[in-house]
């Protein structure tokens, strides 16, 4: 017999889902791990075809669901704290020019309402001022050459007339930047420090002077 479906039988089903929402949720979740494999095949391969469409509906349905996302991602963190750790740090690492251009762009247009919200927040956050401070300090004295003095730093930030050495703004706060870091075994010594505005210090990051030649902002 051919089993045929009618538009009386779709409305039953319907029904029958709207008043078992519980059933409903459980016989899709055990035959989506039934076909664990072939569902994620099939929605990447989906995803794939369609990636603007998929895109523009995730990001509509955020607009109209910024509440319950918010928590249903919050109780996420809460319950998966190491996973939400590893994969901000990824999405640290591998958004950092992102990240530090849209900084820069923000520090430029409102400099003193950031510089505000950078001090509410070392205010909120003494610990991990200080432990900033203490791992900068720990990098110095274990570089492989650890001796620049007070005062050849002093005559190295007159050298260069109290301006940045990246884009020659006059300088109000000076920050050491290591030309090879200190993270890449750069040495703590006066041939490897110049002064710096924060801005082209922090953009220049964790990168070598040979990585930032010709890059847009830079030399
Ligand atoms: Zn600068």
């Amino acid at each position: 017999m051919i089993y045929k479906t009618t538009e009386k039988h779709r409305q039953r089903s319907r029904e029958w889902a709207a008043s078992h929402p519980e059933q409903v949720k459980a016989n899709r979740k055990r035959r989506y791990a039934k076909n664990r494999e072939s569902a994620i095949e099939y929605n990447t391969q989906y995803y794939n075809e369609h990636k603007e469409k998929v895109q523009a509906y995730k990001a509509q349905y955020y607009l109209e669901h910024r509440e319950q996302e918010r928590t249903r991602a919050a109780a996420w963190v809460d319950k998966h704290p190491d996973l939400a750790k590893a994969y901000q740090d990824r999405y640290q690492i591998e958004h950092r020019d992102e990240r530090l251009a849209k900084a820069a762009k923000r520090y430029a247009e409102h400099p003193e309402e950031v510089k505000e919200r950078v001090r509410q927040w070392q205010k909120a956050h003494p610990e991990m001022v200080r432990a900033n401070v203490k791992r900068r300090k720990a990098l110095k004295r274990n570089a492989i050459i650890s001796d620049l003095t007070a005062a050849q730093w002093q005559e190295c930030v007159a050298e260069f007339n109290y301006c940045c050495a990246y884009c020659l703004t006059p300088l109000d706060i000076v920050t050491q930047d290591h030309m090879t870091p200190l993270v890449r075994d750069g040495a703590h010594t006066l041939n490897n420090v110049i002064p710096a505005c924060r801005s082209c210090n922090g953009k220049k990051g964790t990168k070598t002077l040979l990585d930032i030649v010709g890059r847009e902002g830079f030399i």
